[in-house]
């Protein structure tokens, strides 16, 4: 793939909503149900402006350092109504940068993350809007909770007083078939339809990526995290470690 400009990445974006309205119309469902999260991690402040020349204000990212540096840079310059999504993996270490620069992570899968996040998040700011990452793909070098953990997960996150619990994340296997994604897809809907009585807060659903969204959408996914069809193929080269 050729390294993407920000001519190539406007053009994307419009082929990605395609392909939402697309997987929404073959389901019955209308394309704004569906909430597209770009996902620029690895990737430059020029690319990340060009998707949001073209209307997009939903960005994610999963490395700290990078994206604060990023998110700094672009609220200096005026940037100020992006909406930052962490989705990668959290230390602990980590989650004061977190509290500090970010308006939702979905990546959290611990008590101890979900207690310092809120202790961490600056008063001046709203609650962080928070997801639990669920581990719906059965791999041994799995992310996220098992689903046994997640009524505990779902009552701590919604008692905690700087966090607004607000949805589920969970990222299927690389390697699924067709059919398997759905099943994987359709474990996160059933868990989102069983708990949300007891915590009506629940409302999103955050699954399906650029391989998978079509499956994603068809098993009920509001939110898709769509990285190389935007930006193209990352390169990790470039990056200092995190
Ligand atoms: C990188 C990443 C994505 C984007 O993946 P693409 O295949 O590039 O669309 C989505 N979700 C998570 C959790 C990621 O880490």
């Amino acid at each position: 793939m050729d390294a993407p400009t920000c001519a190539s990445v406007e053009a994307n974006v419009h082929k990605v909503h395609a392909q939402i309205a697309q997987a929404c119309a073959a389901c019955g469902r209308t394309a704004d149900s569906v909430q597209l999260l770009c996902v620029s991690k690895t990737k430059g402040e020029d690319l990340i402006k060009a998707a949001y020349d073209a209307g997009e204000r939903h960005f994610g990212e999963s490395y700290i350092s990078e994206a604060v540096d990023k998110i700094q840079a672009l609220k200096a310059q005026g940037f100020n109504d992006i909406v930052w999504h962490f989705i990668g993996p959290i230390q602990s270490n980590k989650t004061k940068h977190i509290a500090a620069h970010f308006d939702v992570v979905e990546s959290v899968e611990r008590r101890k993350i979900l207690e310092r996040l809120s202790a961490q998040r600056p008063d001046d700011l709203p609650p962080l809007k928070v997801m639990l990452q669920v581990n719906i793909s059965d791999e041994e070098q799995k992310q996220g909770c098992e689903i046994e953990e997640l009524p505990e997960l779902l009552t701590l996150a919604s008692s905690l007083p700087k966090l607004e619990l607000i949805g589920l994340m969970g990222v299927a296997r690389i390697d699924a078939t067709a059919e398997e994604l759905l099943a994987q897809f359709g474990t996160l809907k059933a868990l989102q339809e069983r708990y949300r009585g007891e915590f009506p807060g629940l409302a999103v659903l955050s699954m399906g990526m650029t391989h998978d969204l079509p499956q994603a959408i068809a098993a009920g996914s509001t939110e898709v995290r769509i990285g190389t069809a935007i930006f193209g193929e990352r390169d990790y080269s470039k990056m200092h470690a995190q």
